[in-house]
């Protein structure tokens, strides 16, 4: 990457492919500049699954003692399971070896402070700075740190959301559960937390493997009809998937009909405020209107953030905010720790099921009121931007909210948001409406305007 440019971190860590946009060279490089900004103490160090995982982890191990910090490996873990040990257990900060939902030649790595949330913004720039001024900290023989295995992050993680749940009452239940892990890092985890929770469990492409061949390692309704089967064939109570790094978390209910993230974030807000008696609701400005609904019944407060996880984990910290969701299904709950965490997710929807006494879809008809998304993306160069940008809000009659692109209503029900992405030449249009139809016109409309203006 060209030093003018100063750049590496996008909305969720650094990613690149591994020996073709950069080497192993620069992951020693940044993991100085990180282990450099970190200043001093114990660096938990994580990884996936994917075929350069180890490679990478080795290389940020090399870079982090290079620049005088002590490194525990904790080997193949969930992103969510090494965040929260660094809570647990008190190190210095954590960095993470993944590319998430990316496909698989993508890696990455992502750092989280003594919270373990990811650092903000400001701190990313901090890491950039110290990585292209070349002003990194190079320990001497004496100084160099030292590195050791570290095997209780898996039991810690476990523990620690077990200790938030309800586990007699999930486990007198007795639901089946179908679990489809997409080959990634929760199966080390979550299987383990759903049959120590008393649940019958069936899991799918529960193998370690970063070529992820059994649906991707992205879940969306698309890839995820295996699992709609295998929860209808077994009579499952539900289903669950994961991301690559297990920090993001897909369901369906028992007639195998997959929700969109914004729907079980919706639902699953919903019993969050009732089992803390109200509290506030972090989500961005492309989340479903749902909330609004859901919260208002628990007389509870909702901020809505810029797109990505990073901005919503800092809110609910900020704001003492008790949970928080995006529509891509990454979930925070707060009292276990404010980041998106699959296996916390997964015990917070059996425990929800478990109270609730009547199966998934009705409670979920109960609770989420309807409404229906549509979304696409436009080609769109930087330089085309504020004119893409100047036409949409020439369309736009009613309230226009600018956390982060132009969201515009269209009616008291209905909007579509325009936001050019932070790490791609797009722009992504979302709406959304009471019918299926107008959410649908309404991307089709705005596409145009966006697909002239940008020509
Ligand atoms: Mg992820």
């Amino acid at each position: 990457m060209a030093a003018s440019q100063q750049r590496l971190f996008g909305t969720n860590g650094v990613r690149f492919v591994p020996g073709v946009s950069h080497d192993l060279d620069f992951v020693i490089n940044l993991s100085e500049a990180i282990g450099t900004y970190f200043g001093s103490g114990e660096i938990l160090l994580g990884q996936d699954g994917r075929l350069s995982s180890q490679a990478l982890a080795n290389a940020a191990t090399s870079g982090l003692l290079s620049s005088g910090r002590d490194v525990a490996e904790a080997g193949l873990v969930p992103t969510p399971a090494l965040q929260y040990a660094v809570k647990a257990m008190g190190f210095k900060g954590c960095v993470m070896v993944t590319a998430s939902h990316n496909p698989p030649r993508y890696n990455g790595l992502k750092v989280s402070g003594s919270d373990g949330v990811e650092v903000p913004h400001l701190d990313e720039q901090r890491i950039e700075k110290i990585y292209f001024d070349k002003s990194q900290t190079k320990a001497d023989w004496k100084t160099i740190g030292v590195a050791r295995n570290e095997p209780s992050v898996i039991r810690t993680y476990l523990n620690g959301i077990r200790s938030k749940v309800d586990a007699k009452a999930i486990a007198e239940r007795k639901l089946t559960v179908v679990m489809d892990l997409g080959n990634g890092a929760q199966s080390v985890a979550a299987p383990y937390l759903v049959e120590a929770l008393g649940c019958k469990l069936i899991t799918l492409n529960s193998v370690v493997d970063g070529n992820f061949p059994g649906r991707g390692p992205e879940p969306t309704p698309d890839t995820l009809k295996d699992l709609s089967s295998a929860v209808r064939s077994v009579g499952a109570d539900l289903g669950v998937a994961y991301d690559g790094d297990g920090d993001r978390t897909l369901f369906c209910d028992e007639n195998g009909v997959v929700l969109w993230g914004d729907q079980s974030g919706c639902f699953l807000a919903d019993y969050v405020l009732h089992k803390h008696k109200g509290g506030t609701v972090v989500t961005s400005v492309a989340s479903s209107q749902a909330i609004e609904a859901v919260a208002k019944k628990h007389g509870a407060k909702v901020i809505r953030t810029k797109v990505g996880s990073v901005e919503i984990a800092r809110t609910i910290i900020e704001r003492g905010a008790v949970f928080g969701f995006e529509e891509n299904g990454g979930c925070l709950y707060a009292p276990h720790i404010a980041v998106r965490d699959g296996g916390m997710t997964t015990a917070l929807m059996l425990e929800c099921l478990a109270r609730k006494g009547m199966s998934f879809s009705k409670s979920l008809a109960f609770i989420v009121p309807r409404f229906y998304q549509a979304k696409t993306k436009v080609e769109v160069g930087p330089k085309s931007v504020p004119a893409v940008m100047r036409a949409v809000e020439r369309l736009a009659k009613g309230e226009v909210e600018r956390i982060d692109g132009l969201k515009i209503w269209t009616d008291a029900r209905s909007w579509v948001l325009v936001r050019p992405s932070g790490t791609e030449p797009i722009v992504r249009i979302f709406a959304e409406s009471e019918a299926q139809q107008g959410a649908d016109q309404l991307i089709r409309k705005f596409e145009r305007v966006v697909k002239s203006a940008s020509a």
